[in-house]
């Protein structure tokens, strides 16, 4: 799949049949530990309300991982939810040993779901720090790209890396699609928060499309606020929050925070969305210490799936089974993650939930989704730059001083300013090799660029001939 295949190309759209008119095909995976029961306790209550659905039941997880298939989705699975573009899923482990990657991330990589959505409500009587503290915010969390892109490597035992990586085609879709959702939804502010003081090019393009984009949605109150700082406020004064927008790792830890302001994992949803497929499953994983003894909350699937019902379009099922369940914590009947001394079970909890389909909970006022239509969001143009330079990334056990030495006579005779070196991120000034680690950043910036692929590889085999170089990374202006 090319990069930009992740990507909507125009209006994103669940079906183009009306799901009321006949039953629409839902691909159902179970998934882990406490899957199957959160899992059957959803589709239990959607079915005593009567939801136009049939569930195409699929496998993916822990067993097709031990069963050979290295992604932990068999080619079946991926076929069913090419066909029914709508998936209800539970949580999917990856057994140590089997696979390296997630299966989570590889659907969601797949399908090009870059778009997470995750509500933070809360419910009546669900208790809380912050019960008393009126929170209805949304997490709008970058799903592809950022250091969860999976880029990693090693040049020697010892050492890893990462790449962390942002695009700005990436950064204006999830921009995009949150300023969309906002207007759709009547949110009225969206809080970017990124780490953009630090990590200047990377989150720094975040906060730069968000910018950008908001002169396109005068009426909605856009903020940058440094993720940090978002934490600690989500914390002291979570009720500012309306929306907030992010990237992918800081989405993940600020979303697992939030569904702690409203009670915690058991009651947090999510949707992940696409072009043409969209994935609701709890943010909860699999929990494997409560599996198989009724002590799950089924409550964060149940919302993921009233989240589905409104994204085709079946609002009024969404509504009738947000208000028996907001009436089923209204009349304080919760699983023991909730409360321990007069917990339900997982069946009890469904029970309970189906016996009050139909009435409505006083005081509540049930969530809104819905499916964005993007407007067409241009990929960049090619713009090679100018190259002035080149990062190595050299192995050496020598001294800093050797090093700087033998390197700075290269860089001379290679029409290059004075070599600036670096370990673990940080310049090399003194001779003490305390702290450092053998694999070193050396800098080398042309006096006369362009420096050209001519000037590289004369440069790169004197190197050779002296250093085990690891990584050549050219250092590049742009006309921006
Ligand atoms: P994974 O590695 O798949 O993320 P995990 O057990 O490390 O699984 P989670 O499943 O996200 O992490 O949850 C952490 C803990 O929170 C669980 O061990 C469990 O005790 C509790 N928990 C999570 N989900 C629920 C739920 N739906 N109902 C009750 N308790 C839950």
């Amino acid at each position: 799949m090319k990069p930009s295949d992740n990507y909507p190309k125009g209006d994103l759209k669940p079906t183009d049949k009306n799901p009321m008119a006949s039953p629409q095909h839902i691909t159902v995976i179970a998934g882990d530990g406490i899957g199957q029961e959160v899992v059957d306790a959803t589709l239990q209550i959607l079915d005593a309300a009567s939801a136009p659905l049939n569930w195409v039941h699929c496998q993916a997880g822990e067993a097709c991982f031990r069963n050979g298939i290295a992604t932990g989705v068999p080619e079946d699975t991926l076929a069913t939810i090419k066909q029914t573009k709508v998936v209800l899923k539970g949580p999917l482990s990856t057994p140590v040993g089997f696979g390296e990657r997630s299966a989570n991330v590889y659907l969601r990589k797949y399908f090009g779901l870059f778009a997470n959505v995750r509500p933070v409500k809360q419910y009546p009587n669900v208790p809380s720090l912050f019960k008393d503290t009126p929170i209805d915010l949304v997490v709008i969390r970058e799903n592809i790209e950022d250091l969860y892109a999976g880029i990693e490597y090693s040049h020697q035992p010892g050492i890893a890396h990462s790449i962390k990586l942002i695009s700005e085609y990436g950064c204006n879709y999830i921009n995009t699609f949150a300023y969309e959702y906002a207007k759709l939804t009547q949110r009225k502010s969206i809080h970017c928060a990124t780490k953009a003081n630090i990590l200047k090019k990377t989150e720094g393009m975040m906060k730069r499309s968000f910018e950008q984009l908001s002169t396109q949605y005068p009426g909605i109150n856009a903020k940058h606020m440094i993720i940090d700082n978002c934490a600690h406020q989500l914390v002291v004064n979570p009720s500012q929050f309306d929306m907030i927008v992010t990237t992918n790792m800081n989405g993940d830890i600020i979303s697992d925070l939030t569904s702690g302001l409203v009670g915690g994992l058991g009651i947090a949803p999510s949707a992940n969305i696409g072009q043409d497929v969209a994935m609701f499953e709890a943010v909860h994983g699999a929990a494997p210490d409560i599996a198989g003894q009724q002590l799950a909350n089924p409550t964060a699937m149940i919302l993921s799936a009233i989240m589905m019902c409104r994204y085709i379009g079946m609002d009024d099922v969404a509504d009738t089974i947000e208000h028996a369940l907001a009436k089923t914590f209204y009349d304080s009947k919760m699983t023991g993650d909730l409360n321990p001394t007069s917990a339900l079970s997982t069946n009890a909890f469904t029970t309970a939930v189906i016996e009050r389909l139909g009435d409505t909970c006083p005081g509540f006022t049930p969530s809104s989704f819905k499916p964005i239509h993007m407007p067409p969001i241009s990929t960049p143009s090619i713009q090679p730059g100018t190259c002035h330079g080149i990062d190595v990334v050299i192995i050496s056990d020598h001294s800093p001083t050797d090093i700087a030495h033998e390197l700075n006579r290269i860089a001379t005779a290679n029409g290059c300013e004075p070599v600036e070196l670096f370990n673990r991120g940080k310049a090399v000034h003194s001779p003490e090799k305390d702290q450092m680690i053998s694999q070193w950043f050396c800098r080398f910036t042309s006096k006369h660029p362009p420096f050209d692929n001519h000037h590289i590889l004369k440069l790169v085999n004197e190197l050779s001939e002296h250093y085990h170089w690891a990584q050549i990374e050219k250092l590049c202006t742009f006309n921006e």
